[in-house]
């Protein structure tokens, strides 16, 4: 049976609860949504939709020798996309090498019959799911900005459970 799989830079524990504390600000004022748990903060760097088994075996061949970004990333600004009612942390810059990785994983991706993406990769790591277009006056800046460390990538297993949406690590490259 087929997987819904991407490829993500993990968040750390000290990001995360940097994460939850922003959350919790977005909340306070006014924020109505569904907040993301914790231990589901992720920033995905490419989509692969439904991958059979034979295709994970030569995608995880293929990136083998993926070599992990090795840098910070600032997350400085709010975006809210209507259509999917999401509110996220971005990035007003997207470091080269992590712009670079995340393309080309989506090309090997589109290019293998997987997922392809159609717009470019824009970092963010979501903290509202269903949030309502109804949202206070925000600033659009984050001051300060939240850091991401990058050091590791991993695979990702997207599956829905009885409390919603959950992913499991298959495989890590740090
Ligand atoms: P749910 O869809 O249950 O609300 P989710 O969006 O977190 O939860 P998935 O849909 O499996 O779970 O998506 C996993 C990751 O891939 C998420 O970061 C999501 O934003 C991203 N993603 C999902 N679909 C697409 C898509 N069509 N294009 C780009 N990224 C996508
Ligand atoms: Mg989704």
């Amino acid at each position: 049976m087929a997987q819904r799989l991407f490829f993500s830079v993990p968040v750390p524990r000290v990001t995360q609860l940097a994460l939850l504390r922003q959350q919790s600000a977005l909340a306070q004022a006014g924020v109505r949504g569904r907040p993301v748990p914790a231990a589901n903060f992720h920033l995905t760097l490419a989509f692969l939709g439904n991958v059979t088994a034979s295709q994970k075996a030569s995608l995880l061949e293929r990136w083998a020798e993926l070599v992990p970004p090795d840098l910070q990333l600032s997350l400085d600004t709010l975006h809210y996309w209507a259509k999917p009612g999401v509110l996220a942390l971005g990035a007003r810059r997207t470091p080269i090498a992590l712009g670079q990785l995340a393309s080309a994983l989506q090309q090997d991706a589109a290019h293998h019959g997987l997922h392809a993406s159609r717009q470019a990769f824009r970092p963010h790591i979501t903290l509202f799911r269903g949030a309502s277009a109804l949202l206070p006056e925000l600033p659009e800046q984050l001051e300060p900005p939240i850091i991401l460390p990058c050091h590791s990538v991993e695979l990702m297993l997207s599956e829905n459970g009885p409390g919603g949406v959950e992913y499991h690590r298959l495989k890590h490259w740090a």
